[in-house]
């Protein structure tokens, strides 16, 4: 019933060249009919080279981030307007990345979100906890203040056109991937959660799961009853590794 989706972040990575490269190896590589949808998102300054590339293909193109605001006097911003000219149908909010390198907290990222609703792009919405909140057992209350702020400020609804990924941050970057019940426990938990506001949404909602995945252990996550896909960092980055994973996910 849920479409799986294998998404592709590839942080800041590449140039134009081999930005270009990367994604007609993906969409060359996608058998036909693919059952997965997928996506890759690349730095902003390469999304026109590769909406370019991916013209006339099922994979979507993605950014890393999206504004909060339409336009104006906001330095280093990209609007979700200007992301909708260059083809983009995707944007990550609220990476861990952005949250604790850039002090992203979760007021902004609710609004980055909503202006994604708004413009009709979809928001890969990232949550997750730490690997100190894991250890103090407060994982649930983490994924869910995250989770509420964007939902009190875009509504249950706004579900309906976004894409959830539980990120362990421990898990992000390091090799260390959260075992499949792990993630499943988190999974079903935001499921339980979601369900409470609007059962018919919490089943359609597809919650990724991100973090260390790659061709070896996607295969496990994906089975899981409430897991419908990946974000997926450095292992996004080689055609090979990526086409392997999206097979997992079919
Ligand atoms: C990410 O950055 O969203 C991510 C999941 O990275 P990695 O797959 O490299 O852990």
């Amino acid at each position: 019933m849920r479409q799986p989706l294998v998404v592709g972040n590839w942080k800041m990575n590449g140039t134009r060249t081999s930005a270009r490269d990367l994604a007609a190896a993906i969409a060359g590589g996608l058998p036909a009919n693919c059952p997965v949808a997928v996506g890759v998102c690349p730095s902003f300054v390469f999304i026109p080279a590769v909406a370019e590339q991916l013209q006339d293909t099922p994979v979507q193109v993605g950014a890393q981030n999206v504004a909060d605001q339409d336009a104006g006097a906001f330095t280093g911003e990209v609007s979700a307007p200007m992301l909708k000219e260059f083809g983009c149908t995707l944007a990550i909010v609220g990476h861990s990345e952005r949250r604790l390198i850039y002090g992203e907290g979760d007021a902004l990222v609710a609004a980055r979100y909503q202006k994604a609703i708004e413009h009709g792009i979809c928001p890969l919405l990232c949550i997750g906890e730490t690997l100190e909140q894991r250890e103090a057992g407060e994982t649930f209350a983490v994924v869910d203040r995250q989770l509420q702020a964007v939902l009190d400020v875009a509504g249950i609804d706004s579900l309906k056109q976004a894409v959830i990924a539980y990120e362990p941050v421990w898990a992000i970057g390091t090799g260390r991937t959260a075992t499949p019940q792990q993630a499943q426990e988190v999974h079903a938990h935001i499921r339980r959660q979601l369900a409470a506001q609007g059962e018919e949404i919490a089943a359609q909602v597809r919650i990724l799961y991100g973090g260390s995945v790659n061709a070896d252990n996607a295969a496990s996550l994906f089975a899981m009853a409430d897991i419908d896909g990946g974000l997926i960092g450095g292992a996004s980055l080689k055609a090979d590794s990526f086409l392997s994973i999206v097979k997992a996910a079919a």
